[in-house]
């Protein structure tokens, strides 16, 4: 079934303009943007970020200080960069108005809408949530009273609606699907897909396809290392498998905004990043077997050879390796 679903995910994704997806090997890196230099300097705790969807445990970010950084991708995409602990926002302006891809925290709220009208004075009409961490979701609530309809996917609002700490109603998604959905606006095929279980169950990777522009939230791209949302149904081998399905679906010209840091890496970052979380994987994993507790493991340093590259995210490499540890000891 997955690879079924894949393949027709793939097919989807190949426009009509002939061009065929990858399959694999050979591929470069496209753009001279992921050295944007963001002058905000911020810090954040390890364990904020393991939050679901919980604006306040946001604690650590100095929101006083930061900043929005504006970058121009195309004549109607723009990405809001505001620092590494909070999510990159990808913007559609033109004349059906805003669409914009997640919301950062509650406190970004004044300085994104500042961000954009400084671009557009057009109403901000969709916010599509590649998943539900609160450095994503945060603004939702400001956003739909602005009038923003909000999307995601089906899991996403069910773990937002029903989790130990419920989000406000104001907060939930006001659409929802399960497989794919297609947004037709300024001009756009926008493709709204879900991976299956990776960085959470309810992700959505979101590919404006005539831009061969992507969005794709939390799973494996910018040089760094990520959360995995373990308590919300995310796993190191779904993370290694939508990093893939990211280099099926797009192609190595496409723009891809990572969720994080970047704003834009190409195949390279992922394929990197996948090496990476193949060798901790499988490091943790003979850990566990010759029976390492969870401290054990995270004091033997299994990402060393990978930490020099890695170390300008939010997530510190102990933390990495205890949310690998949590998703690999789990009972299968
Ligand atoms: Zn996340």
């Amino acid at each position: 079934m997955p690879a079924l679903w894949r393949e027709k995910i793939a097919a989807k994704a190949d426009g009509q303009d002939g061009r065929t997806t990858l399959a694999g090997g050979n591929v470069k890196t496209i753009s001279p943007l992921r050295s944007l230099a963001v002058a905000a300097a911020l810090t954040l705790t390890a364990s904020a970020l393991a939050g679901v969807a919980a604006p306040a445990r946001a604690q650590g970010v100095d929101f006083a200080k930061a900043e929005i950084t504006t970058v121009k991708l195309t004549d109607s995409l723009y990405v809001l960069v505001a620092g590494p602990a909070q999510g990159n926002i990808l913007a559609s302006v033109g004349p059906d108005g805003i669409l914009i891809v997640d919301t950062m925290y509650p406190q970004m709220h004044d300085k994104i809408v500042a961000a954009l009208k400084a671009i557009s004075p057009q109403p901000i009409r969709y916010v599509v949530n590649t998943h539900l961490h609160g450095d994503h979701t945060g603004g939702n609530a400001a956003m739909a009273r602005l009038g923003a309809v909000i999307i995601s996917q089906d899991n996403m609002r069910k773990r937002m609606a029903e989790g130990p700490n419920p989000s406000p109603a104001a907060a939930l998604p006001t659409m929802t699907y399960s497989d794919t959905l297609t947004l037709h606006f300024n001009g756009d095929d926008i493709l709204i897909f879900h991976p299956l279980k990776a960085h959470t169950d309810g992700d959505s990777i979101i590919y404006f396809r005539k831009a061969d522009v992507m969005q794709v939230g939390d799973v494996p791209a910018s040089l760094r290392y990520p959360n995995i949302g373990v308590e919300a149904g995310g796993t190191v081998d779904g993370m290694i498998a939508a990093g893939r399905q990211v280099m099926q679906v797009a192609n190595p010209k496409t723009k891809i905004v990572s969720g994080h840091l970047g704003p834009v890496i190409g195949f390279r970052e992922i394929e990197q990043q996948i090496v990476m979380f193949e060798a901790v994987r499988d490091r943790v994993t003979a850990q566990i077997k010759a029976g390492k507790s969870e401290a054990e493991v995270v004091a033997s340093k299994p990402t060393k050879d990978f930490d020099q590259a890695r170390l300008g995210g939010a997530i510190t490499p102990d933390r990495f390796v205890s949310l690998v540890y949590q998703d690999l000891s789990k009972p299968k």
